[in-house]
């Protein structure tokens, strides 16, 4: 592996990346591989095709595109997948990526993750300077969580998140809300997050890529979830804003914060500060829609990254003005074809 160097810019773009509705894009999302160690049931079927190894982005590369992006004024960089920490080496592309929090380029350097392999990570990860981590945990029942995520195993995954704990990473946690499946176990979620002192955030099932089983099936509204919460809880509506989908209340019992993301139920296009890159270095300006940007022709085409940000530059001017998911009971396909592991949520 080669040494780190100052790729892709420098300088900065001062206007930064404006869509033609006037939104900054200042949020990068990053899939570094599509692959998994878990096959959760809402996610993927369990004999995933994976995309042929020669055709994902070297990490040399990934590291040349994310600095192109913050050289041109993105701000926040969240390492994703399928599982970000299954892709070999990756601690090299997150030290790599951390010059840029030592520079002041970037505000912060994240990752999303199923936490099977943060007891081996964790304090590595925050040496390379990130902070803060989203762990996706759907149920704190052993069993449970072995149906949910077919190949996982829940102690594991506790045992990473103390281990994070202990590096100094602040952990989120995200689950999926799941009817049938964990939506009598929400309040035991809230008191195990906020009794660590972690945020916890609801989400919808988005329909997106075949899975084996019907989504409608395991669609459960937040708004329901929400209802029922309130005979529980004081849910105080909170100002706090990540500038993307999720809206937060402050649970007043145990004084943590609760996001819920609902893309089925609520628009959030108009304040999206995101786009997402695949492992395969195609851009997607929208998660709900399937136009996409190549941007590793021009990144291959030339050592000269001014083809790159000319890329960049037509993609965002291509950024939707939001999505239309819609679960369709009739169609009973996906409004979106590709798997969220392609492009990490
Ligand atoms: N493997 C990592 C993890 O599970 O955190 C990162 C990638 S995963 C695709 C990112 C997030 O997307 C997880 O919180 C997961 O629960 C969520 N997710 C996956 N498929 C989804 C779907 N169809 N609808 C809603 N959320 C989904
Ligand atoms: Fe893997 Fe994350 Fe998808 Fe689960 S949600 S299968 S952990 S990529």
């Amino acid at each position: 592996m080669s040494g780190i160097t100052e790729s892709a810019g420098g300088g900065g773009d001062a206007g930064g990346l404006v869509d033609p509705f006037g939104r900054h894009v200042s949020y990068l999302r990053v899939s570094v591989t599509d692959r998994c160690d878990f096959r959760c049931v809402y996610c993927m079927s369990e004999d995933m095709t994976f995309l042929p190894k020669k055709d994902l982005l070297t990490l040399e590369e990934l590291d040349r595109l994310c600095s192109a992006f913050v050289a041109k004024g993105v701000r926040k960089l969240r390492i994703t997948g399928g599982e970000p920490l299954v892709r070999k080496n990756i601690l090299w592309l997150m030290k790599a990526l951390g010059r840029h929090l030592e520079t002041g380029a970037l505000d912060e350097l994240t990752l999303t993750t199923n936490g099977s392999q943060l007891m081996k990570h964790a304090a590595d990860l925050a040496a390379c300077g990130v902070r803060r981590i989203n762990v996706s945990l759907d149920t704190l029942d052993p069993d449970r969580f072995k149906a949910v995520t077919r190949w996982g195993d829940l102690a594991t995954v506790m045992d990473g998140i103390a281990a994070a704990e202990k590096a100094g990473l602040a952990v989120k946690i995200n689950a999926v809300a799941l009817k049938g499946v964990n939506e009598d176990e929400i309040e035991d979620l809230i008191r195990f997050a906020h009794g660590r002192g972690a945020d916890l955030t609801l989400i919808e099932t988005m329909p997106m890529g075949d899975i084996d089983g019907d989504r409608t099936e395991q669609y459960l509204p937040l708004s329901i979830v929400r209802a029922r919460l309130m005979d529980r809880f004081t849910l105080e509506d909170s100002p706090y804003r990540t500038g993307g989908p999720a809206r937060y209340v402050t649970v007043k019992e145990t004084g943590g914060r609760l996001g819920f993301i609902t893309p089925l139920t609520h628009n959030f296009c108009e304040s999206c500060n995101r786009v997402r890159l695949t492992c395969t270095g195609t851009l997607y300006m929208c998660l709900g829609q399937d136009d996409a940007a190549d941007l590793r022709v021009p990144l291959r085409s030339s050592a000269d990254d001014r083809v790159l940000m000319a890329a960049i530059d037509a993609a965002i001017a291509r950024k939707p003005k939001g999505h239309d998911f819609v679960i369709d009971r009739r169609s009973r396909k996906p409004a979106v074809a590709r798997h969220m592991s392609l492009t990490g949520g």
